[in-house]
């Protein structure tokens, strides 16, 4: 009889795993995928360490939760400074004074000619309402920003990741679109970023070092038995599924990976470019040897997809809005009765996420 049987050998899975074996307990962890790590798993191709499930960029501002992660890795001193490419013309991203020189080259110099720039354009934006609330995210998006910008950066990548266009989508789903008014490419405020030197699914193996791990078994599979067989559960697989849809399905997003070895050296000099364009099917190119400054002879890129889950499509990003927060809200009040089980993590929980946030959740849970 074990301890715990924890179902999902993803991250929020196997530090709980892995605290708990630390606490002397007995732990089994079952995976129905054929390997470990989860959505986090690397897989070394060519000696390039590629992220089978999307780019994943390690960023925190909280000193316990990096001080963690450090323990089963060493980081490098990767900056994710994404590119945007718009037809054919290439921008800095996270906005700022170098996007607005680009999109704007005879008349943006400094932050006070920029803030001129964007401040005109959104109130023209707000002006075109007169006076009521932006009904959509297009209508949001150009109050918050300003028209250019919302066409050549915003626009296309919105719609292709959503499957629906900007005026269709509700306003909430932008809230913020920060501006910095300085030369600063560096995506995230964090004070702590980086890759672990030799991929993620290291981390994952040595969690889950010398603790009983099942592949290829799902949990529905197995129930009766793997429930006879521990006195505890922890769910990491997606709730709906759990209570056998009984309030309907949650939706999602999800994404196609079209992976290709290119033989040249650096295809893009970048890892992650963003095709703002809508013409462009895939939102992003992913250069993985990037990620670790690589300097193989060949290359690896990986071109993301965006699509509805339907079929076999994995769930990637939970659609929050109203209709499935209420369904996701029934699931959990059925969650909170549970004595034996515990939900956690992005599909258990349904929620977007990041891998810090998954490393707080688990280790306040086992705490
Ligand atoms: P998962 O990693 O999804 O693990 C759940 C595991 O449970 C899976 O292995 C699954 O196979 C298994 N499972 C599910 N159901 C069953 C079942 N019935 N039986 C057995 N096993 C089951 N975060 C960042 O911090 N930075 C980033 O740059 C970043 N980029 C991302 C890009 C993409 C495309 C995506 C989708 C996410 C990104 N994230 C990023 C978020 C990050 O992936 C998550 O925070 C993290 O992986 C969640 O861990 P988890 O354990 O909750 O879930």
């Amino acid at each position: 009889m074990y301890d715990y049987l924890v179902v999902g050998s993803g991250l929020f899975g196997a530090i709980f795993a892995h605290e708990a074996t630390k606490r002397g307990k007995s732990v089994l962890v079952i995976d129905k995928r054929n390997h470990i790590a989860g959505n986090i798993y690397t897989e070394n191709k060519d000696e390039i360490n590629i992220h089978k499930y999307g780019a994943h960029i390690f960023h925190t501002s909280n000193k316990e939760v990096w001080q963690y992660i450090n323990k089963f890795a060493e980081f490098n001193r990767y900056t994710n400074s994404p590119i945007a490419r718009y037809k054919n013309e290439l921008y800095n991203l996270p906005f700022n004074m170098n996007t607005f020189h680009q999109l704007w080259p005879s008349e943006v110099f400094t932050p006070s000619d920029a803030k001129r720039k964007i401040d005109e354009e959104k109130a023209e934006a707000v002006c075109n309402l007169q006076g009521k609330e932006p009904s959509n995210l297009e209508e949001q998006a150009m109050c918050l920003i300003g028209k250019t910008i919302y066409e050549k950066l915003i626009k296309g990548y919105t719609e292709k990741q959503w499957g629906r266009s900007c005026k269709e989508l509700p306003a909430f789903i932008i809230k913020r679109l920060p501006v910095r008014l300085t030369y600063d490419n560096n995506y995230f405020n964090d004070i702590y970023q980086g890759i672990p030197i030799g991929g993620y699914t290291k981390i994952i193996e040595k969690m889950l070092e010398n603790i009983e791990v099942r592949l290829n078994c799902n949990y529905f599979d197995h129930k009766e038995e793997l429930d006879k067989i521990s006195k505890k559960i922890i769910f990491t697989g997606q709730i709906d599924q759990y209570y056998d849809y009984r309030f309907g399905r949650l939706e999602y997003r999800s994404l196609r990976f079209e992976t290709t070895r290119l033989e040249e050296q650096n295809y893009q000099g970048n890892a992650v470019v963003n095709y703002t364009e809508y013409e462009v099917p895939y939102t992003r190119i992913i250069e993985h040897k990037h990620f670790e400054f690589g300097t193989q002879p060949k290359t690896i890129i990986t071109k993301e997809y965006p699509l509805d889950i339907s079929g076999s499509n994995e769930a990637y990003y939970p659609i929050n809005d109203e209709k499935n927060q209420k369904i996701y809200q029934q699931y959990e009040n059925l969650a909170k009765s549970e004595t034996n089980v515990i939900f956690g993590g992005r599909l258990a929980e349904y929620k977007y996420y990041d891998m810090h946030q998954v490393i707080e959740r688990a280790l306040n849970l086992c705490k």
